[in-house]
């Protein structure tokens, strides 16, 4: 195929045989944030650039190197959104849904951009499923985006893969504190570090600290901790969000080095990791974002969220063979009509088969054909029972049901009955 017609590397079909598993992902977590309160909002795909160049931060990663960002027509700056929180706040601002306090639990869905070296588990348009929560400052809500993730986790069998990074970052003032020892010490050895942290030194040196570089890794042995700079209030609030999971048994690794890609984190931070999928481990990353709202220009408004990685999750669900079998169970019956008459027939059957079976799987055949032909694809088609109905069987309004599973009798059942019939045989 020339090249013009291929999709964008890094862009990916989700085809017929994938999307079975991403709807089992998404119809688990949805029903879930369902069980727990949470309301879907759906947010447009493209922003003002500035939004994220405000919202994310400049010297990050995604904003300096990985938007996808051009000109309208009319030459506005838009941007393809690289991830879900910026979006989010812009909406709960400009509806109002934040003033006087009020809590707000939200999660949406959907595709982000950014423009990263395609590899497995890192792609240009991948997905994610996000929650923010609004108004809520203390640890208890933390913990519960931390123990519904928990949840999930346990649903979808990965509760053994997974591994429960946490951090507190601290206030901006003590984080400030803390960057500030952190350059002068690194300054001192700074013709040892890499080229990319090298850069870090002036746009954003915290992030240095989850170099993946061996050698920036060794020079950091020494560096100051994070944790004793902390703030007060924010070891008290690490403190309740540690007792709250303890009380639920939800274990999880301290990492004073997990500082999280995002720029508008302060004190908790969180990633699920796995060492299942190579170096694209982390699925779930969140933490709290209290200074953010007002770098928007909105009210004080605390703010804690997370996001997962969709395709790194079906990754991980199809690596583990975690995936139910009966996603691609095929349909339950098969109509074979021969003859325009039994096929006009036949539609109206089939209807009343739906109306009769919820949720019935029945496919109709297209495309007329032989008995031999139509009974092949009922065949080929994995549904337990084809029905037949030829000029016989319609003259005495009745079908022929034969189990393609078994070797059973085909039986000859009345219109009437059939429905009753069906759903008695599907059942068992
Ligand atoms: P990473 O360190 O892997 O680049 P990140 O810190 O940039 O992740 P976040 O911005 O926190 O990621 O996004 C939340 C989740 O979205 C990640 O934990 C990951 O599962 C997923 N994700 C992020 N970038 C990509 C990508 N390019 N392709 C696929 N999934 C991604
Ligand atoms: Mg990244």
């Amino acid at each position: 195929m020339s090249k013009s017609l291929q999709a964008i590397r890094g862009m990916n079909d989700i085809l017929p045989e994938q999307t079975p598993a991403w709807r089992y992902l998404e119809s688990t977590l949805v029903s879930l944030l369902d069980g727990y309160g949470y309301k879907e909002i759906r947010l447009p795909i493209v922003e003002y650039t500035e939004l994220f160049a405000r919202g994310i931060g400049e010297g990050t990663d995604v904003v300096d190197k990985e938007m996808y960002t051009f000109l309208d027509r009319n030459e506005e700056s838009l941007t393809l959104r690289p991830e879900g929180t910026a979006g989010c706040v812009r909406a709960v601002l400009e509806h109002g849904m934040t003033g006087g306090g009020q809590v707000q639990k939200l999660w949406y869905a959907g595709p982000m951009f950014r423009y990263e070296k395609p590899q497995k588990g890192r792609y240009r348009q991948f997905h994610q499923i996000g929650v923010e929560v609004f108004n809520l400052p203390g640890p208890d809500v933390d913990a519960e985006l931390i123990v519904l993730t928990a949840r999930l986790w346990q649903k979808l069998g990965l509760t053994d893969a997974v591994t429960l990074q946490l951090n507190s970052l601290g206030s901006s003032e003590a984080r400030g504190a803390y960057r500030e020892a952190l350059v002068a010490y690194l300054q001192e050895r700074f013709e040892h570090l890499d080229e990319d942290s090298q850069r870090r030194m002036s746009t954003n040196p915290l992030r240095i600290l989850d170099s993946k570089i061996a050698e920036t890794q060794a020079l950091l042995v020494d560096a100051p901790r994070l944790h004793d700079y902390l703030d007060a209030e924010s070891v008290a609030h690490f403190e309740g969000l540690k007792a709250r999971l303890d009380a639920v048994g939800i274990r999880y690794e301290i990492n004073q080095k997990l500082v999280r890609g995002l720029d508008y984190y302060s004190r908790t931070a969180f990633e699920w990791v796995t060492d299942k999928l190579g170096s694209q481990g982390t699925v779930c990353g969140g933490g709290r974002y209290d200074g953010l709202i007002t770098q928007f220009g909105g009210k004080p408004t605390p703010g804690v969220g997370f996001a997962m990685g969709v395709e790194r999750l079906v990754l991980l669900l199809e690596t583990l063979g975690l995936l139910p079998e009966e996603l691609n169970s095929p349909a339950d019956l098969y109509l074979c009509a021969f003859g325009e008459a039994a096929e006009l027939a036949g539609l109206g059957l089939a209807e009343r088969l739906r109306d009769a079976i919820p949720g019935v799987r029945l496919l109709v055949n297209s495309g007329g054909g032989s008995f031999k032909s139509q009974f092949k694809k009922a065949d080929k088609s994995g549904a337990r029972f084809a029905l037949i109905l030829g000029e016989d069987e319609l003259a005495a309004r009745v079908v022929g049901c034969k189990s393609l599973r078994d070797d059973a009798q085909q039986e000859t059942i009345g219109w009437d009955a059939l429905p009753a019939h069906l759903a008695a045989c599907l059942q068992a």
